[in-house]
């Protein structure tokens, strides 16, 4: 098989620079090892359910998303906050707190909410306007940012360990995939300044009505076929050289010529792949920029317990809680998922654990489901969810542009200046594909026919 432009992973990463690459006509095949397109965000059949492996939200400011999520046509497939509200319950307080926005612009929309929030004392709530300004402040693509830890950032600016835990990390550790002890002070920059600190919207949730092969996976395979792009599942990539001027790249039985590749696959599997050279980093670098995981407990009530789509939870082992009852499809009763980031301490746990664990604590803070009964509890686990955002992660994370002719890289994992995010991983895919159609000349066959 010929292909001009072959990429490589189908994940959010791929999708878009295949699109991206299609809709600039380019010939296009795209190879995704697994049977679906839309990697780290997919969904599967359980019984009458249908469960996504892990919660997925967005957030107003991920802007390239929301653009590829309009050029998949499911724009009406998602809600989006009209203004930012976080119920938060803490075993601690007989009635949740609110974070939600005002009127005013940033940062002051969330003023009043922080000075209102019970589950800190008033002098930690008073000490948290320092920090905040303070943090917009920070130069995010710095290497001196990137080499610190966020939580030890925040000790120098005068917040306690309760203000790290109960109020920074509540946001911080859903979008870092890590606490702030574990966490880049330049990625936490980025999300607070981005998120909370510079436009008063910026923060307003947004997540999928429908469940995410829905959104993702199916769309995109139609978009790309309708596009003219070739899709082959079930297609491992296990090979890719350069052969008479040309990339070959094997894949079980199959074989695939290409003048240029869009590399987005997990980084292991790149560092692999890509010739050596490609990159200037050290041998092992996917190793040490390492991985961090994801659980997500689910819950099948046999009644309602919570009139909220979600909440966030102190004080306790959950930490976000969501509805899923209508995404699911459940037949009565309501589907919770518990969404556990930087789950390192939970990863290897069996389900029986987790559920001894997890349900008493939901128990406590959703009084309904202490009389509920429990229709069924199971667990998904995302071992390699995100990148670790350590301090130093930054000088492991490649651009798109490659040393090996003709081969770009993408993948949430890149230099997007982003977290492991959908919005890193769409910008990095918009980032490979601008790269490799504006790259030196026009990728040319070796019969010397120009890509159109
Ligand atoms: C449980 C969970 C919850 C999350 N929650 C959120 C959230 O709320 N908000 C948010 O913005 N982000 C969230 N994320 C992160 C987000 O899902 C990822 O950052 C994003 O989907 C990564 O996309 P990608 O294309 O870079 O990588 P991937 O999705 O990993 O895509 C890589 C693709 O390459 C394929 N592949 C691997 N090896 C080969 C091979 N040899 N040959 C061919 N194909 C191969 C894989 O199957 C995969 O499809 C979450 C992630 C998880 C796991």
């Amino acid at each position: 098989m010929n292909a001009r432009v072959a990429v490589l992973g189908g994940g959010l990463a791929g999708i878009t620079a295949a699109l991206r690459c299609a809709d600039a006509g380019l010939d296009v095949t795209l190879l995704e090892s697994k049977n679906h397109l839309g990697g780290l965000t997919h969904s599967f059949r359980r019984g009458e359910l249908d469960v996504d492996n892990g919660q997925h939200v967005f957030l107003r400011c991920c802007t390239s998303y929301v653009d590829l999520l309009r050029r998949l046509g499911v724009l009406d497939k998602v809600f989006l906050q009209p203004r930012l509200a976080i119920q938060v319950r803490s075993p601690r307080l007989r009635q949740p707190v609110w974070l939600r926005r005002n009127a005013l612009p940033a940062p002051l929309h969330l003023a009043d909410s922080v000075l209102k929030y019970r589950p800190l004392p008033v002098a930690d709530r008073l000490k948290f306007a320092g920090a905040a300004l303070a943090l917009r402040g920070v130069d995010r693509e710095s290497a001196a940012a990137d080499g610190q830890s966020f939580a030890d950032w925040l000790r120098r600016h005068g917040q306690s360990t309760a203000a790290i835990e109960k109020l920074w990390d509540l946001v911080g550790i859903a979008t870092l995939n890590a606490p702030a002890t574990g966490a880049s002070l330049a990625l936490a920059a980025t999300v607070f300044q981005l998120g909370l600190l510079t436009e008063a919207g910026a923060a307003d949730i947004g997540w999928s009505k429908v469940p995410l092969r829905e959104l993702h996976g199916e769309p995109a395979k139609a978009r790309l076929t309708e596009a003219g792009a070739q899709v082959l599942l079930g297609t491992k990539v296990t090979g890719l050289a350069r052969e008479d001027g040309r990339w070959r790249i094997t894949a079980g039985e199959t074989e695939l010529t290409a003048d240029r590749v869009v590399v987005a696959l997990p980084p292991e599997v790149a560092e692999r792949l890509l010739p050596p050279g490609a990159l200037s980093l050290p041998e092992g670098w996917a190793k040490r920029l390492g991985s961090s995981p994801i659980v997500n407990a689910h819950v099948v009530f046999d009644r309602e317990v919570l009139d909220e789509p979600f909440f966030a939870a102190v004080d306790s082992p959950l930490q976000w809680v969501f509805d899923r009852t209508s995404q699911s499809g459940v037949d009565g009763g309501q589907y919770l998922a518990v969404s556990l980031s930087a789950a390192d301490d939970l990863i290897d746990v069996p389900v029986r654990e987790i559920r001894e664990r997890i349900l008493p604590a939901l128990r406590q803070v959703v009084p309904a489901a202490a009389t509920a009964g429990v229709r069924d509890f199971f667990v998904t686990r995302e071992r390699t969810a995100t990148f670790r955002p350590a301090p130093g992660s930054a000088a492991l994370r490649p651009g798109p542009v490659t040393a090996a002719e003709g081969v770009v890289l993408a993948g949430a994992w890149t230099a997007t200046g982003w977290p492991a995010t959908m919005e890193g991983a769409v910008r990095s895919g918009e980032a490979a594909a601008s790269a490799l159609i504006a790259s030196d000349g026009r990728p040319t066959s070796p019969h010397g026919k120009d890509i159109p």
